[in-house]
């Protein structure tokens, strides 16, 4: 066993008597870990990983992904469950200021970019009222993963000048899933930009009428990808009057796209050739 190996192993032992002392402090590392598929971990994160003495990941955070941390790593997941206890982002607060205060290195795994819909700031703040170190490491968010494979840029100098990630859920008093989001559905409505719904599957009948009230044409093309970049990803082209449908066909986490640059969107289903392709280029390289 190496000190390093031994260091570790005696401050898991403090944790488990609930002491705090420890040689050096602890760290929390909000960490993105990217769409899903592992080779668009950042190099950052895959460090942050491997030096990861407590990893606490969502549900969104492949196996793959997590094998990648040490063996001896502690994994936790706070996925969110129907049937079992979920945890509350006051505990889960609570569960990494705890782990970074006896000395340990806590990577929180999150699925995409750690601030894109991830509640990473309320981890950082978190982090900070108890005054320990918190590094963010970014991670490629669902929406440029989808964009990618479906061969459709989110912006494009014709006919998409901007872009705008929205939530398809209001963070109303009620919790998750409490009901429509409060969006300026005017501006959304106007031609010419990219419109990116998170979290938006089960709303896209209010989200697409709201959208379509408001002046959007319904011929407008829309594009919706589930598990982008997995091996189960599915790509859907649509238009806004026809995103409703489309959205009831699909279950998985999935990301509805509304914009003009959606045209050049191509339906299909896995994750694509480009892993392979890369590597084939790399031994042609190396030989
Ligand atoms: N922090 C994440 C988003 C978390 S919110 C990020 O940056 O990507 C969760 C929502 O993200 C899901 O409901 C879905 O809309 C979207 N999402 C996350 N991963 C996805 C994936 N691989 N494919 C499609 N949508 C995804």
């Amino acid at each position: 066993m190496s000190h390093r190996d031994g260091r570790s192993k005696a401050r898991r032992g403090l944790v488990a008597l609930g002491a705090s002392a420890s040689a050096r402090p602890g760290a929390i590392w909000l960490v993105g870990a990217g769409p899903g598929d592992p080779e668009l971990l950042t190099i950052k994160a895959l460090k942050a990983l491997q030096a990861a003495e407590v990893v606490v990941h969502d549900g969104l955070v492949s196996e793959e992904i997590l094998d990648l941390a040490p063996a001896a790593a502690r994994r936790i997941s706070v996925a969110k469950r129907k049937s079992r206890h979920s945890y509350s982002q006051d505990e889960i607060n609570r569960m990494l200021v705890a782990f970074a205060q006896s000395g340990l290195n806590v990577v929180r795994l999150k699925g995409g970019d750690p601030f894109m819909f991830g509640r990473g700031g309320e981890e950082l703040e978190a982090a900070r009222a108890a005054g320990i170190a918190c590094h963010v490491v970014p991670g490629i968010t669902a929406a440029l993963a989808a964009g990618a494979s479906a061969g459709a840029p989110l912006t494009h100098r014709s006919a998409a000048q901007a872009v705008t990630f929205v939530t398809g859920h209001a963070a109303t008093t009620g919790g998750e899933g409490a009901g429509e989001p409060d969006l300026d559905w005017r501006s959304l409505a106007r031609a010419n930009q990219t419109v990116v719904i998170y979290m938006g599957l089960s709303m896209a009948a209010p989200i697409a009428a709201r959208l379509m009230a408001a002046g959007r044409a319904g011929a407008t093309p829309a594009l919706i990808v589930e598990n982008a970049s997995r091996p189960n990803e599915r790509r859907l082209t649509t238009s806004l009057a026809g995103l409703a449908a489309a959205a009831a066909k699909l279950s998985g986490p999935a990301l509805l796209i509304v914009g003009e640059a959606m045209a050049l969107a191509r339906s299909g289903e896995g994750r694509g050739d480009d892993s392979a392709a890369i590597e084939d280029l790399l031994e042609e390289a190396q030989a």
